[in-house]
């Protein structure tokens, strides 16, 4: 009988290991990877890529006029919005491809064996179908637009956030530009 309590408190153990690991990777509202969860996964791609060379790309996303989403529909409507956009992303992509949540209306996107054309496809794509999108929340027809930053990893980068500082740059230019758009940051001496 002792053996037996064992195995449960074991199991028990193993079932709150496995709670904590979903909690400290897994964005409660969205499902996508938490930031740090993000750069695990970003990290070890980088790793594969220096090995094989396939190229590595990311796309930085942030939701337009997030704000007044919010101040307009509640922020309850916004939330949904945040969870509807991350599920269109998600159907997106491929298996291999990860996304994180950054912070509160900003992700990022992490496409391996990827070059700066193919993830230039993807980005389109996805602002179509966010820009497509109607979300309804308590009666109300919401739509959304997202922006873009395109980047790819570089051999003159010593690690990914260089890659993503310069998506983040492209990001900022797309805001500037109008939004709604995608712009990729073309590197000097790219990979691919
Ligand atoms: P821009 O087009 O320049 O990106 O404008 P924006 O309004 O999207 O950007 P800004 O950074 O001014 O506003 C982001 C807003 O997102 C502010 C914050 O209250 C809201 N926000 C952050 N996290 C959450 C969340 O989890 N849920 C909801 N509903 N709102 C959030
Ligand atoms: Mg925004
Ligand atoms: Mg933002």
């Amino acid at each position: 009988k002792d053996q037996l309590d064992l195995f449960g408190v074991l199991a028990q153990l193993m079932a709150e290991q496995i709670e904590l690991r979903q909690i400290a990777t897994t964005d409660s509202l969205t499902g996508a990877l938490t930031r740090r969860a993000f750069e695990v996964e970003i990290t070890r791609e980088c790793r594969r890529n220096s090995r094989y060379q396939h190229g590595l790309s990311v796309i930085a996303v942030d939701v337009d006029h997030f704000k007044k989403i919010n101040d307009n529909y509640g922020h309850g409507a916004g939330d949904l919005v945040l969870k509807d956009v991350v599920a269109q992303i998600t159907q997106n992509l491929r298996e291999v491809d990860f996304l994180g949540r950054m912070g509160g209306e900003e992700f990022v996107v992490g496409l391996p064996e990827t070059g700066v054309d193919g993830a230039r496809i993807v980005a389109e794509r996805l602002r179509e179908t966010i820009a497509g999108m109607a979300i309804i929340s308590n009666g109300d027809r919401i739509n959304v637009t997202a922006s873009f930053g395109i980047a790819t990893l570089s051999r003159a980068d010593s690690d990914w956030k260089e890659m993503l500082g310069r998506a983040d740059v492209a990001l900022y230019q797309a805001k500037q530009e109008g939004r709604n758009r995608c712009v990729c940051h073309q590197a000097e001496l790219e990979l691919f």
